[in-house]
């Protein structure tokens, strides 16, 4: 330090003055994310324990702004626990969450998270049924509090341009007037994330989007996750990995709740830590 105290300090406040002196000396996740990193979403050694057991262990993950990241990993990895973080359906023991520089995700509740901007899709699809898609889409614009104000109200212009270019997006122009119930399966998938992204969301965290879909369902999903990416950054979760290689950017391997490997496909693929504990079964 550079000044000699009058008073003698414990070891604790010289300990917390010398740093603020030396920031290289400073704990490397004290003040939350490093500004010069600039990511969306940053994960830094979250550890989620369930009786003892770490579901994620230290686990380390930076998301950038528009970018399409695939998380892949065997079945207990740690996958779905990580978005259960992300989305504050599960608090960790220790690790700092941040979204974009100021949000502390853990000091936030899951609705408050969900306000923030983060939209997460789960396996199932969860549309109204009985609803058609046009009005599952209006119900999505207006949030949950609104439904029955919806169904009796106008849409403005600017409501209904949006629910235009959504349907446009997905795919189901054709389809605005018909049931949600009568959709096939990949079709509800995605008016499920047409219902997102009416929230209009900076992160969309996506789980196992093309289980269960035909090929050509697949393909156009893979194309429309790649559309959505730019403007918002998107995490999608996903074992088919024909489906992965035909999106993925860049590709992270959990394993036992850590970081296994990250990088392109083609590096992943030819990883041997990754060939052992997964892709070689
Ligand atoms: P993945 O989605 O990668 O298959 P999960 O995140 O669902 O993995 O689970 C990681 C590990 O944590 C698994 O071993 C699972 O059994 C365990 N786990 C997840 N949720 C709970 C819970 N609520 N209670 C106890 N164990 C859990
Ligand atoms: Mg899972």
């Amino acid at each position: 330090m550079s000044t000699t105290p009058d008073t003698p300090l414990d070891a604790s406040t010289w300990w917390e003055a010398f740093v603020s002196e030396n920031s290289a000396y400073a704990p490397r996740h004290a003040a939350g994310p490093d500004p010069s990193q600039g990511a969306m979403l940053y994960l830094e050694d979250i550890t989620v324990s369930f009786d003892g057991f770490r579901a994620l262990n230290e686990l380390t993950l930076y998301i950038e702004p528009g970018e399409l990241r695939c998380i892949i990993g065997p079945n207990g990895a740690g996958k779905s626990t990580m978005m259960d973080v992300i989305t504050g359906k599960t608090r960790p023991d220790k690790g700092v969450a941040f979204f974009g520089h100021q949000l502390d995700l853990l000091k936030l509740s899951e609705p408050e998270i969900a306000q923030s901007g983060i939209g997460r899709k789960f396996q199932k699809p969860t549309v109204f049924e009985q609803l058609p898609v046009f009005v599952n889409l209006e119900l999505a614009c207006r949030g949950p509090r609104g439904v029955w104000r919806t169904l009796g109200a106008r849409l403005s212009s600017e409501e209904r341009d949006r629910i235009d270019s959504t349907l446009n997006l997905i795919g189901l122009s054709a389809q605005r007037l018909q049931r949600a119930g009568a959709l096939s399966h990949g079709q509800k998938q995605w008016l499920e994330i047409g219902m997102l992204l009416m929230q209009e969301p900076r992160l969309l965290l996506i789980d196992e989007p093309v289980a269960g879909m035909t090929h050509e369902e697949t393909e156009r999903t893979a194309e429309l996750l790649v559309s959505l990416a730019g403007e918002r950054s998107v995490v999608v979760v996903e074992h088919d990995m024909e489906f992965v290689r035909s999106i993925a950017r860049k590709v992270t391997v959990l394993h036992e709740g850590s970081v296994l490997a990250e990088g392109d496909m083609d590096r992943i693929q030819s990883d041997p830590r990754v060939i052992e504990v997964y892709l070689g079964a």
